[in-house]
């Protein structure tokens, strides 16, 4: 059974000129389409690969370029005029639904009630979380808000771990432990001065795929001001696995398929 995985937007921190900001669209059999994540320009790009209004979102923090299309899903299942019956699913930070209540609404010191449309739940340190056919095990990992890594994994076996932001920390190298595709953020450059728990170097992401075994390294999360060059060239000195910089609208799968 494959994982499918479209990357909706990759671009780091803010949109960029050629990417939405974070944003990744799963599908696996007998599951609900997800969308990890839903930074700017993501409900765009997702109406070109699936139907918004049948989609449950994960999100791994509640920083802008993470989940601020998401008023506009609120939207889009308020006001479609065919649109979706029940409630889709919502998993994030313990705050979630009072910061984008309080994004959706026009009104100062007002939170827009989306529970008429979202199923808001939280995520539990370590405490898996099964959508359909997938098992998603949160991870806390270091970042300036409450935020989580994501492992994903199906019947067979197959694992994807999305690293979310995160500075270099145990936790994130635990949750990738063997993974078949590592999807890390890589933001900067590597040097000294960085400051620690906000964001990874490529030389880093290289380091937590090399002491986690994944199968491959897929970096994600480059800002318009970094160079993907750079970021691939210091992930490749420090893993000696395949590594690839993903691009937006880019569609690549996770496990074998179960006919072979
Ligand atoms: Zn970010
Ligand atoms: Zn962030």
């Amino acid at each position: 059974m494959t994982v499918r995985i479209t990357v909706l937007g990759c671009s780091g921190s803010v949109v960029g000129p050629d990417s939405p900001a974070s944003g990744y669209l799963l599908r696996a059999p007998d599951t609900p389409p997800l969308v990890i994540d839903f930074g700017g320009g993501v409900l765009g790009a997702l109406q070109r690969h699936a139907d918004p209004g049948s989609v449950h979102v994960l999100l791994s923090h509640l920083h802008a370029d993470h989940c601020l299309d998401l008023p506009g899903l609120f939207v889009w299942r308020r006001y479609h005029p065919s649109p979706p019956t029940g409630k889709a699913l919502m998993y994030g930070p313990s705050d979630t639904w009072s910061r984008l209540g309080a994004a959706s609404s026009p009104y100062s010191g007002e939170i827009d009630d989306f529970s008429d449309v979202f199923d808001v739940r939280h995520w539990v340190d370590s405490e898996p979380v099964q959508v359909g056919a997938l098992t998603v095990v949160p991870r806390v990992v270091c970042h300036p808000t409450e935020s989580f890594g994501l492992r994903i994994t199906n019947g067979d076996g197959a694992s994807f771990v999305y690293s979310g932001d995160t500075g270099y920390c145990d936790n994130v190298i635990e949750l990738a432990r063997g993974a078949d595709v590592f999807l890390c953020e890589a933001s900067w450059t590597h040097s000294p001065d960085r400051p620690p728990n906000l964001h990874l170097s490529g030389t880093e992401a290289g380091r937590i795929a090399t002491a986690a075994g994944v199968g491959e390294l897929f970096l994600t999360h480059i800002p318009p001001w970094t160079s993907r060059e750079d970021m691939i060239s210091e992930a490749k000195a420090e893993f000696g696995g395949p590594v690839h910089a993903v691009v937006c609208g880019e569609t690549f799968d996770v496990g074998r398929s179960s006919t072979g």
